[in-house]
């Protein structure tokens, strides 16, 4: 097996698993460092004159080649015919859904079960689809999410956008993929049937069955082969490749950003629904991409049909609680990147101690009031305040707390965020034991911590006035 080459390479001291048994069962705990230090990669490749078609992965290459000229060619020769033309748009979506609902969802990830006619639906339309068989395809696939963005995942998306659209399949790889096991699928019936008969199956139901159906029922076989064969099969390739490129690269990241996969409805519009890619990689299990009824997925609603009829069961849905967890933590991330780009007020414990008598002093030469046990300096505030300067100067060297919340005008929050960036000093003896809403200034009532500064609430009482509210 692929797999037991890779460890047998890397890893002569460690047990080969048997034919049945999961191909990472003896994997050591530090797999990927270690695989990576210890296999070391193909050189890379040198486009010598001599050497150059060594590189080359032929099969895939001729296919992903010459399909694109037969289809330009065919559109030049062939004429479109109205029932032609829906046929292989009904086509691209029936060997589509091969790929997206049963070797993806079903097969790489078992987010729901499928009963045996839908399998074999679902293995017949996939083989249409030419990108392997459903074994071959989900190896690949499961290594991709277990080694996301790292060399031992086929389509590494920091290989760029082409590598990991179509690059991998035409150049013969640098590395094997990582291990990933596939013991489950090795034993289903119907993926072995499909296995063994792949090459029939491609071939039929990628060139042949769209060729008869166009002969019979609009005796057009020219048409169906080029529309509905070639043509189709064409888009059906880049729109799936789409989820291991542009499902990479173009988006956000509303659940996780530690990986490269993204969320955009463009993405979806061209993947028959697959484009909710972040959340598909937090949770893969999950048999939806989106989650909101409104987002573009007909993968997942034609599952949900399935289910509907009785072909399908045990859909898989993570629970809304954790994934409402994984939205909240990218939400607080964002809002504490916006609040570390905004100055703010110095921190009490940096500010000098100052008494009483120093402090009526400091006020005969510049202008200082006293408000909730901090003293500010307003110097450059005097003629900017909207109730005028005289009602500042009227406090110079008082005690303004009460005036300035409500006894003589009660002061925004916006008022109250400005005059805390303006304390130059703490009065000895004027901290009140209890922190009250006077003291903190509204925008740092609510403030996002880490974990590691809310250590400190609970040993400073002082930071935790600061950091914690
Ligand atoms: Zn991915
Ligand atoms: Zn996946």
């Amino acid at each position: 097996m692929l797999n037991n080459a890779v460890e047998r390479r890397g890893f002569p001291e460690i047990n080969v698993p048997g034919k049945d048994e999961p191909a990472d069962l003896y994997i050591p705990s530090n797999y990927v460092q270690h695989t990576l230090e210890s296999v070391k990669p193909l050189p890379p490749i040198k486009w010598t004159l001599k050497t150059w078609y060594k590189e080359i992965n032929w099969i895939s290459f001729a296919l992903l080649t010459l399909t694109p000229i037969i289809g330009v060619v065919g559109i030049c020769t062939v004429p479109l015919q109205r029932p032609i033309a829906f046929f292989a748009v009904g086509y691209y979506f029936f060997t589509g859904l091969g790929i997206t609902a049963g070797y993806h969802r079903l097969w790489a990830h078992r987010a729901y079960n499928a009963g045996t006619f839908l399998q074999y639906f679902f293995a017949i339309a996939g083989a249409g689809a030419a990108e392997g068989s459903i074994r071959w395809w989900c190896r690949g696939h499961r290594a991709h999410h277990r080694y996301t963005d790292t060399e031992l995942d086929p389509y590494n998306a920091h290989r760029g956008f082409f590598y990991s659209h179509i690059g991998w399949m035409l150049i013969k790889p640098r590395r094997k993929p990582g291990v990933a096991d596939v013991s489950d699928l090795s034993r289903a019936p119907v993926v072995r049937w499909q296995h063994k008969h792949y090459l029939f199956l491609m071939l039929f139901m990628t060139f042949i069955f769209p060729t008869i159906v166009g002969k019979l029922l609009w005796n057009d076989a020219l048409g169906g082969y080029f529309y509905a064969g070639v043509v189709r099969l064409v888009f059906v390739h880049h729109s799936t490749f789409c989820v291991n490129s542009l499902a990479h690269w173009l988006g956000e990241t509303p659940f996780d950003d530690k990986h490269t996969p993204r969320d955009h409805v463009i993405t979806a519009l061209c993947t028959i629904g697959e484009g909710y890619h972040n959340f598909h990689h937090q949770f893969p299990m999950d048999y939806r991409n989106a989650i909101k009824w409104y987002q573009y997925d007909p993968t997942k609603w034609f599952i949900w049909g399935c289910h509907k009829l009785g072909f399908a069961s045990h859909l898989k849905v993570f629970p809304d609680n954790e994934v409402r967890k994984g939205q909240l933590t990218m939400q607080l991330k964002r809002l504490r990147e916006t609040q570390q780009k905004l100055a703010w007020p110095t921190d009490s414990n940096d500010l000098p101690v100052i008494s009483w008598e120093s402090f009526q002093k400091q006020s005969e030469t510049r202008p200082l009031i006293l408000i909730s046990g901090f003293i500010h300096d307003v110097s450059t505030f005097l003629d900017e305040h909207p109730g005028g300067r005289h009602l500042l100067v009227r406090f110079i060297g008082k005690e303004a707390t009460t005036a300035f919340f409500g006894g003589v005008y009660d002061h925004s929050n916006a008022a109250h965020n400005l005059l805390a960036m303006k304390r130059v000093g703490v009065l000895s003896g004027g901290h009140p034991h209890v922190y009250d809403d006077k003291m903190i200034p509204p925008a740092q009532r609510l403030k996002i911590a880490r974990y590691t500064e809310l250590s400190s609430f609970s040993s400073s009482e002082d930071a935790c006035s600061e950091h914690s509210l």
